[in-house]
C-alpha cells in the first residue's frame, strides 16, 4: 500500500488569462494517469485539513512570507519573470506545505511510503525568495520538502536525506539548510541550465560542509546514465549516510518528453529510482521515505509517477517504454567522489 496525499483545492493556483507550464492541468492530467492505471482506486488517498499558516515562518523570512501574502490578496500577478501568483496562492501554498507535514504523520500512522502530491512546486524557493542568485523563483512560492525536513529534525530525527531527482537544481532547499548538518542534501541535476548553482564544489558551510551533494550531469543523460550514478555513487553513498529518513524532491522534468530540459529518461527510471531508494530506506531507516512532488511539465509526470508509486507499493511497474539511451557519467561520478570522499566512506 502507499498513501497519496492530494487536495484539490491545490487546483486554485493558476495563471489567469496566460498559458503557463506550471498549471493546474499538470494536477488533473497526473491523476487521471493514476486513475487510469487503477491506482486512485487501490491506495489511499487522504485531503488535507485547514492550511497551518505558521508554516511557512519556519524556513522563510518573515518578509518573504508577507511579500508573497500581500501580493496573493491583490489578485492575479508576476512575482518574477517566471513565477505567477493569484489571489488563492498564498493559501494553495501554505496548503501544499501542510500537505507535507502530513506526509510525516501517515507515514507514521500507516508505516507505508507516501507520496506528496502537490502544487506549486517548492524547491527553488529560498530563505528570501529566490535563492543563491537564482534570478527567478521557477514557479515555486513556498518550500514543501524544506518544510517537512524541517520538522523531521525539530523532533529529533538526526539524518534527513533529501535527494532531489527534479532536472533543475533544488537551490532553495540547499540554501535553507546551507549551514544545517542533519539535512544531507543530494542533487541531481541537468548542468548548465535554470538556476545556474548545484556545483559539485558546493558542500555547504560550517559544521554542515559535506552535507550538500550535487551531482550535475550533461545533457542528454538517459536510463542507462541514471543508473551508472546509481549504483556507482548513490548506493554507496546512501549506504554511508545511513540516513534516518528518506525525503524525495520528485521532479519529473528529466523525461524525454519535457520540453523545459535536455535529459532524456524513461518512465523506467522513475520506477528504478523509487524502487532503489525504498529499498534502502528498508535496510537503513524502517523504510521511512516520503516523496514530495516538484517540477514535471509533460508526458514525464503521466508516465513517470504511476512508475513512482508502482515501486513503493512493490508491484511491477505500469508504464513500459523502451530504456533510453545517453551519455555516460564517469567523469562526473569520480569528479563528485573526489570532491566527497574526505566526508563520506566511498571512493
Ligand atoms: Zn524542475
Amino acid at each position: 500500500m502507499v498513501v497519496i496525499i492530494y487536495d484539490d483545492r491545490f487546483l486554485r493556483h493558476y495563471s489567469e488569462g496566460y498559458s503557463h507550464p506550471e498549471s493546474p492541468s499538470r494536477l488533473v492530467n497526473a491523476l487521471e494517469s493514476l486513475r487510469t492505471h487503477n491506482i486512485l482506486q487501490k491506495f489511499k488517498v487522504v485531503s488535507v485539513d485547514k492550511p497551518n499558516y505558521e508554516l511557512p515562518h519556519e524556513v522563510h523570512d518573515r518578509a518573504y512570507v508577507n511579500y508573497v501574502k500581500e501580493l496573493s490578496s491583490k489578485g492575479f500577478n508576476y512575482i518574477d519573470g517566471d513565477t505567477y501568483v493569484n489571489s488563492y496562492t498564498y493559501e494553495v501554498a501554505t496548503l501544499a506545505l501542510t500537505a507535507s507535514l502530513k506526509g510525516y504523520e501517515l507515514r507514521e500512522a500507516y508505516d507505508k511510503p507516501v507520496f506528496v502530491l502537490v502544487r506549486p512546486p517548492g524547491h527553488h524557493a529560498g530563505i528570501h525568495g529566490s535563492a543563491l542568485g537564482a534570478p527567478t523563483l521557477g514557479f515555486c512560492i513556498f518550500n514543501n520538502v524544506a518544510v517537512l525536513a524541517k520538522h523531521l529534525i525539530n523532533i529529533g530525527f538526526k539524518k534527513v536525506l533529501i535527494v532531489d531527482i527534479d532536472a533543475h537544481h533544488g537551490n532553495g532547499t540547499q540554501e535553507i539548510f546551507m549551514e544545517e548538518p542533519r539535512v544531507i542534501h543530494v542533487d541531481l541535476h541537468q548542468r548548465g541550465i535554470y538556476p545556474g548553482t548545484g556545483s559539485i564544489f558546493e558542500v555547504g558551510l560550517g559544521e554542515a560542509e559535506g552535507t550538500k551533494i550535487n551531482i550535475p550531469l550533461p545533457g542528454g543523460s538517459g536510463d542507462n546514465t541514471y543508473k551508472e550514478v546509481f549504483d556507482e555513487l548513490l548506493d554507496p553513498l546512501i549506504c554511508s549516510i545511513k540516513p534516518d529518513y528518506i525525503l524525495i524532491s520528485a521532479g519529473y522534468d528529466a523525461h524525454y518528453s519535457d520540453p523545459l530540459t535536455g535529459l532524456k529518461l524513461s518512465s523506467l527510471t522513475y520506477y528504478l529510482y523509487f524502487k532503489r531508494l525504498l529499498n534502502l530506506s528498508s535496510k537503513l531507516c524502517g523504510k521511512r521515505l516520503i516523496a514530495v512532488l516538484e517540477g514535471g511539465y509533460s508526458e514525464g509526470l503521466t508516465k513517470g509517477l504511476p512508475n513512482s508509486i508502482a515501486a513503493l507499493a512493490e508491484s511491477e511497474p505500469y508504464v513500459i517504454e523502451s530504456e533510453s539511451l545517453g551519455v555516460s557519467a564517469k567523469n562526473v561520478i569520480s569528479e563528485v567522489k573526489k570532491v566527497i570522499s574526505k566526508y563520506w566512506g566511498i571512493n
